[in-house]
């Protein structure tokens, strides 16, 4: 079986990697590999405290998918020798104000409802847990079971274990898929030179709708979210764990890493293809991030940057057969690739190899948008 994939992002990478293992021989098409939203992306790992209202089926997935990081982490780290990042150590999240408090006892009830245990703590039981929380925070619930990444970790070891299987890396852009016989044949590259393949993965996050060749009404349905991220950096971590908090109704996070950088995120703006880091955004997150840990003042400026959601009208991903035979989508991850890396190269490799979409994967096959189309 030939495969070649379009996007070296976590899905297309991990998708290379599990497919090689069953034997396939894969080429990754990428001009630039793990260069779009899975190099900034914070890399939590989070189908609980990050589930909203409406995205239920999204749940399912998420958890699948954590549950599965342990032994996927402990694979690739074995192979390759390379560390992720990767930590199941919980992920905390509190409240700034009353209102923020009230909002959590909701996020707390709707998880409640879906048989999601969380752990609520008082303020001064969130604050026992991380010690540079604000005097005045007003209540936590804790997940224990959530943990995070370091996905510029996860991504050379991804590659690298795609490498040792065999998996050839084209360092090229994808211009078109090429149809032949009504049936997707290969992929031809923006030099001309063409890949021919029995099977074509289409994975280029928020680019994936802008590759030619796929007809109208198969071109999957994504659009770029922009996201704006900060790196901060201290001698020893700040944060225990990951924390994220709610300050007068506004969403932020922090992702620490052991070697002590401190991911402060994100914004979320629908801006098409924008990846501009604006003073507006950062002074949101330094805002914030203050509000729920004065402390961030002291530390060390790193890194600022804007990456893309590949966002899908449902925000969950597109994950399956499409109506051109032979073209596999694999896309619209949007919040949650990096959780949903996993869970989604099992259910890519299988739809790949086997012809089968896994039951876990059911509700995300790109046939849910063509029924209503
Ligand atoms: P991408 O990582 O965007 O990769 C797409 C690849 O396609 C790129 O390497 C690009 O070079 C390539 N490509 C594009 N066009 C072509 C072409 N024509 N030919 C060949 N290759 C092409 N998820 C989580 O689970 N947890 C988080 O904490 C989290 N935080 C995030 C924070 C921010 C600010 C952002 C932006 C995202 C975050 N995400 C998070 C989401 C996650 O990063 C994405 O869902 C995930 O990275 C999508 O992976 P992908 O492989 O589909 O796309």
């Amino acid at each position: 079986m030939e495969i070649v994939i379009i996007g070296a992002g976590v899905v297309g990478l991990a998708t290379a990697w599990r497919a090689a293992a069953r034997g396939a021989a894969v080429t990754l098409v990428d001009p630039e590999p793990a260069s779009g939203a899975s190099a900034v992306a914070a890399g939590m790992l989070t189908p609980v405290s990050e589930l909203a209202y409406g995205e239920e089926p999204l749940l399912h997935l998420g958890l699948a998918s954590r549950d599965r990081y342990g032994a996927f982490v402990a694979e690739l780290e074995e192979l390759t020798g390379l560390d992720t990042g990767y930590r199941a150590d919980g992920i905390l999240q509190v409240a700034f104000d009353g209102d923020d408090l009230a909002y959590l006892d909701e996020v707390r009830r709707f998880q409640e409802s879906l048989g999601v245990p969380a752990e609520t703590l008082t303020g001064r039981e969130s604050r026992r847990l991380e010690p540079m929380l604000a005097p005045g925070v007003r209540g936590g619930l804790l997940a224990p079971q959530d943990g995070s990444i370091d996905p510029r970790r996860l991504t050379p070891a991804l590659l690298a274990a795609g490498e040792k299987l065999g998996v050839r890396l084209v360092r090229r852009r994808a211009a078109s898929v090429i149809v032949e016989r009504d049936t997707a044949a290969g992929v031809r590259l923006e030099d001309g030179t063409e890949i021919r393949a029995d099977q074509v993965l289409l994975a280029a996050g928020p680019w994936s709708g802008d590759i030619g060749g796929v007809p109208e009404g198969v071109v999957p349905p994504v659009r770029p979210v922009k996201g704006q991220v900060l790196r901060l950096r201290s001698r020893v971590p700040f944060l225990t764990r990951c924390t994220r908090g709610l300050v007068r109704g506004s969403p932020i996070y922090l992702v620490p890493r052991a070697d002590g950088e401190l991911v402060v995120g994100a914004t979320q703006e629908e801006l098409g293809f924008d990846i501009r880091v604006t003073a507006g955004g950062l002074w949101e997150l330094l805002r914030d991030a203050r509000e729920l840990l004065p402390g961030i003042t002291e530390l060390e400026f790193a890194e600022v940057s804007a990456g893309l959601r590949p966002g899908s009208p449902d925000n969950a991903p597109v994950m399956g057969a499409s109506a051109l035979p032979g073209l596999v989508l694999g896309t619209g991850h949007f919040r949650n690739g990096i959780l949903l890396t996993p869970v989604s190269a099992d259910i890519l490799a299988s739809v790949l190899l086997d012809g089968e979409v896994p039951e876990v994967g059911r509700p995300f096959t790109p046939q849910r948008f063509e029924v209503r189309a």
